[in-house]
């Protein structure tokens, strides 16, 4: 539920309410407006009288969050949330561009490309040190090695570095090295390794599991904020349909649907949805035409010999060309590049 409190409430009375909540088991969520303070509050209402609650001081009225996702939905918040990752922002008015290799292979390889999708305009890496695989026999990642590689691109290019978790017993150690920790589509429901990031204060980008609906992703959200880690960031990147012509089919219009149901920023990764280079550049520009807050490329020296995904990799002039692009259609929805 939402609790108005009057324009004229102090800060004794908002804090009287928040004990009052917590005395019931609530957790809350107070958000500080020009004139008006909001409370949010999570928990379970049956032993709570809403009419005792409406006489305490300061009071306006309470309104119930309808939505199953209370923190992640925009009944409790209603401006567009802007998460800063090491030195930018997700969420703003500036296009988020995330590029790297799917795997991290070897420091001369990484360092390679980091330079090249800097150059090009690229605000963040990323690379996976620790690799989800649909095969037990494929390359699994440099693990620490991997972050240290990362960790060190990222401080000679001045980018933040986002990477994927995998295992609950990782996150303070990829904590330890990351500025983003990435929940990959295979995780999305993975409530332990989902409680466990959200007792970080690292910014999380969680993808949309591969056959999960909109509501079911938000409410993955919902369980890293309700730790108390509000820094969520979703990525869309595909999910399973009936059709073959793709490695996934990207779903255009989760980017408006989640816009409308929630503050969080959101990500498109064509190169996971379209499986192949080949389409990464109009998805792209699709998704960032459709509003989203940016997105996340895989990137390549040489795809051909590549350890991880290199079929859907673009050569780094091929992102640079993609950059080119984008700058109209970024200009075209009032955004920056
Ligand atoms: C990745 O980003 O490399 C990855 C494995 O993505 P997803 O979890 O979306 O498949
Ligand atoms: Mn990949």
């Amino acid at each position: 539920m939402i609790i108005i409190m009057r324009n004229n409430a102090t800060k004794a009375d908002i804090e009287a309410m928040e004990r009052r909540l917590a005395d019931f088991g609530f957790k809350t969520h107070p958000i500080y407006g020009e004139t008006k303070t909001v409370i949010g509050a999570v928990g379970d209402k049956r032993r709570l009288s809403m009419n005792q609650l409406l006489m305490m001081n300061g009071v306006e009225n309470i309104v119930p969050i309808m939505k199953p996702y209370k923190l992640a939905g925009r009944e409790l918040q209603k401006e567009q949330s802007v998460i800063p990752v090491g030195n930018t922002t997700i969420g703003g008015d500036r296009i988020t561009v995330i590029a790297g290799p799917c795997a991290i292979e070897s420091r001369e390889q990484f360092s390679y490309v980091a330079k090249k999708v800097k150059e090009a305009g690229a605000t963040i890496l990323r690379g996976g040190a620790f690799k989800q695989r649909s095969s037990p026999y494929s390359f699994a990642g440099l693990e620490e090695e991997g972050l240290k590689i990362m960790r060190d691109a990222g401080d000679e290019t001045g980018l933040p570095i986002c990477t994927e978790v995998l295992d609950p017993r990782d996150v303070d150690l990829v904590a330890s090295y990351a500025d983003m920790m990435q929940i990959g589509a295979r995780n999305m429901q993975n409530f332990k390794l989902l409680r466990e990031v959200g007792k970080h204060n690292k910014p999380i980008l969680l993808k949309r599991g591969l056959s999960s609906t909109i509501e079911e992703w938000l409410m993955a959200a919902e369980y890293i904020m309700s730790e108390g880690n509000e820094k969520v960031i979703l990525c869309e990147r595909g999910i399973r349909t009936f059709e073959p012509s793709t490695r996934n089919t990207f779903d255009l219009s989760a980017i408006p649907v989640t816009k409308e149901l929630s503050h969080l920023p959101i990500i498109a990764d064509p190169s996971h949805a379209a499986g192949t280079y080949k389409y990464v550049s109009s998805l792209s520009l699709g998704a960032v035409a459709a509003g989203a807050d940016g997105l996340m490329i895989e990137v390549h020296q040489s795809p051909e010999t590549a350890m991880s995904d290199g079929e859907q990799s673009l050569m780094p002039e091929h992102f640079a060309e993609l950059m080119t692009k984008l700058k109209p259609v970024a200009d075209a929805v009032g955004k920056k590049l």
